[in-house]
């Protein structure tokens, strides 16, 4: 009895895990597919500088019009292109994409406008990173000062002393480095002080309760602090509510990004809100 339902299981288990590499198989085909026929895009998210109310960049955010479906978030596909590797011809064409724009935005009338992309840990343990980067900007003929690169802690965690040349010679040709989702995990600023880092997104989770819990409040305290003593600018992440902006503001939190200020948009969506909120600006 308890053999054969062993058996069975076994059965299950193994019809389960056919099942699942097709799926893996078919979307990893789909994902090939959306690459020869760029269906991928990049949407926006205005930063503002909070001690003058003025958006001074956006997060470029990758999204996949995926046939037949709709906009599909990172969520839903980005373990699967870190796990099959896809992230790197993908990963590419986001950056180019991204100072593509950038360049474009300083001719539309948005100056100094700069431009902040996403990079996986993969990315830096297969490519020279500023190799990349460097041939990016003499394609695209960007400013090196309007592109900031995002990483987490998982590309620290990988080998730190070719990361930690990698992001010197980034900053050498003026591009600035931000740690992303600060203060989840391990990343401390015991930590970011020996790299060569500009400054600290601060994790939405820090932010969403910032103005009723009074630890979540002390800790963005902490991290204003110290990280403006090590120099660094603290961005917050998340800011959905005008409360939460007026506490981040009172802190001297230097930037910040989230739906309260601007939703992730179509790179023409965002051109003019950056025109109307200047205009705004303008007239006040
Ligand atoms: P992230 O870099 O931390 O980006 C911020 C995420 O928070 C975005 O989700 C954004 O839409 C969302 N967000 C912004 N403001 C708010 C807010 O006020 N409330 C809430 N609840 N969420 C907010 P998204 O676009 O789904 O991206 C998720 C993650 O996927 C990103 O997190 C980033 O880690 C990754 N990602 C996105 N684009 C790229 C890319 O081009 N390359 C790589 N390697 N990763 C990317
Ligand atoms: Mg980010
Ligand atoms: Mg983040
Ligand atoms: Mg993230």
């Amino acid at each position: 009895q308890a053999k054969s339902e062993g058996g069975n299981l076994h059965r299950f288990y193994v019809a389960d895990m056919t099942m699942r590499a097709r799926e893996a198989a078919e979307l990893d085909t789909e994902l090939r597919q959306a690459i020869a026929e760029e269906q991928f895009t990049l949407y926006y998210q205005p930063r503002m500088d909070l001690a003058t109310g003025l958006i001074i960049g956006a997060e470029a955010l990758l999204r996949w019009h995926r046939p037949g479906i709709g906009i599909v978030a990172p969520a839903m596909f980005l373990p699967r292109v870190e796990e099959n590797g896809l992230i790197l011809p993908i990963g590419e064409w986001v950056l180019k994409e991204a100072c593509r724009r950038a360049v474009e935005w300083q001719h539309q009338g948005l100056p100094g406008i700069r431009v902040s992309v996403n990079l996986s840990a993969l990315q830096f343990r297969k490519q020279d990173v500023s190799l990349l980067v460097t041939e990016i900007l003499a394609e695209t003929g960007l400013d090196a000062t309007l592109l900031e690169l995002e990483i987490t802690e998982s590309v620290m965690l990988e080998d730190t002393d070719a990361v930690v040349r990698d992001l010197h010679r980034l900053r050498e040709l003026g591009v600035s480095i931000s740690i992303d989702d600060f203060g989840v995990g391990y990343s401390s600023l015991q930590y970011v002080k020996h790299l060569p880092v500009d400054r600290i997104k601060v994790d939405r989770c820090f932010i969403r309760n910032i103005t009723t819990d009074p630890n979540d409040a002390a800790i963005l305290r902490a991290i204003v602090n110290l990280g403006h003593s090590l120099d660094l600018t603290i961005v917050g992440e998340g800011v959905e509510t005008a409360e939460q902006l007026a506490h981040l503001r009172i802190e001297g939190c230097d930037e910040g990004q989230g739906y309260h200020l601007g939703k992730p948009m179509p790179v023409e969506e965002f051109i003019a809100f950056v025109k109307a909120d200047r205009k705004h600006v303008y007239l006040a």
